[in-house]
């Protein structure tokens, strides 16, 4: 499958990005890493008339500590930068699990962590090639107006399948977004929309640029656990991350995000309620895994049944809360 045409904007700077960005928006496509959208502008689902490549714009590469205890990561930090980084690994442990988990090594040399947040959502009905989906009469993420998971409904179900953001919402961690018209800084949970279609809050001048973990989340244990057809490369069918603190053999903190399995990656309400305060133990941490696999709404998105990859949403999370607290007495 041939590339569509497009003219190519190479700038240096972020300033420089975001003046194409504001002159050109509606007709201009991000590319980080280019490890997502070259293979769907392969199968035509974007065919921008200029492509924004950023990997000249080194000023948001990198991963630098912050003195409160916190850490700044550029969005343009490669996955493979995160997953070898000491300090992450010592201090954001369940970051740098997911992100070892991400597709495969050359993927992770090339994909970012800004390019994971914004991973457009999945589906076997829409990641395919233009003469697949002719053929299908096209649906509502893309040319058509019809829902073949979903039939009689109006919404899109595609599903979100990154493995770095429900790690990142474990850390309650917050993202900065740039415009030629300034700033702003939003917690991640936020940037999500549920929708399968427009799945995030970003308008087609703006350019994510900064990930922020806060201080107040460092030092928690972290544990993801990923379900996947093809152990050395695939994207997940299910997602769990969990982070935890304990103190005096009781669980101080802790937060569970799932991904996969719904059109958004999503942290898991009352969790935190249910763990506060008492010792880990098989009953406490099935639970937790009945409360996970409540939210999940898996469709006929993926490769393997609904049924399953809920199940496994259950399954991980009891293993991943007791992993997780069983970090703590090592
Ligand atoms: C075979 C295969 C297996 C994969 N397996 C996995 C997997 O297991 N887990 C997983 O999470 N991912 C997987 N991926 C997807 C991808 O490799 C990663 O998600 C990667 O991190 C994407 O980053 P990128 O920089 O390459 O993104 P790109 O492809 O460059 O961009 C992805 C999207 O984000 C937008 N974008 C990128 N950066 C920015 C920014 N700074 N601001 C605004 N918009 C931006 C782009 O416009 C595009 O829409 C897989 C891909 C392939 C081809
Ligand atoms: S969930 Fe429905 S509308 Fe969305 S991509 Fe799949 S088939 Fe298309």
């Amino acid at each position: 499958m041939s590339l569509p045409q497009f003219k190519l904007l190479r700038p240096r700077s972020v300033a420089e990005a975001l003046e194409h960005l504001g002159k050109y928006a509606g007709s201009v496509r991000v590319l980080a890493g280019g490890t997502d959208i070259i293979p769907s502008m392969r199968q035509k689902l974007f065919e921008p008339e200029y492509v924004l490549d950023l990997r000249a714009v080194v000023e948001i590469r990198g991963i630098k500590p912050q003195p409160d205890g916190g850490a700044e990561i550029g969005a343009l930090t490669t996955i493979r930068t995160i997953e070898r980084s000491e300090f992450l690994r010592e201090q954001y442990a369940v970051l740098t699990e997911a992100a070892s988990t991400v597709a495969s090594p050359v993927l992770r040399n090339m994909g970012t962590i800004g390019g994971n947040i914004c991973l457009d959502t999945r589906c076997l009905w829409y990641n395919q090639s233009l003469t697949w989906r002719k053929g299908c009469g096209f649906c509502i993420k893309k040319d058509g107006d019809l829902c073949h998971v979903a039939p009689g409904g109006t919404k899109c179900w595609a599903v979100f399948s990154g493995d770095t953001p429900p790690a990142l919402l474990c850390l309650n961690a917050e993202i900065e977004i740039a415009s030629a018209g300034g700033v702003r800084r939003l917690p991640l949970a936020d940037f999500y929309t549920g929708l399968g279609d427009n799945y995030r809050r970003l308008q087609p001048s703006e350019l994510v640029t900064r990930v922020f973990l806060p201080a107040s989340s460092a030092g928690y244990r972290g544990v993801y656990r990923k379900l996947r057809v093809r152990g050395s490369i695939d994207y997940p069918l299910a997602g769990v991350a969990v982070v935890m603190k304990r103190s005096n053999g009781h669980v101080a903190d802790a937060r569970i995000g799932i991904t996969a399995v719904n059109p958004a990656p999503l942290l898991v309400k009352g969790a935190s309620e249910l763990l506060a305060g008492k010792a880990v133990d098989e009953a406490l941490a099935e639970d937790v895994g009945d409360l996970a696999a409540k939210i999940s709404k898996p469709l006929t998105t993926s490769a393997l049944t609904p049924e399953y990859r809920r199940e496994m949403i259950r399954v991980f999370t009891k293993r991943a809360v007791l992993a997780a607290a069983q970090a703590h007495e090592n």
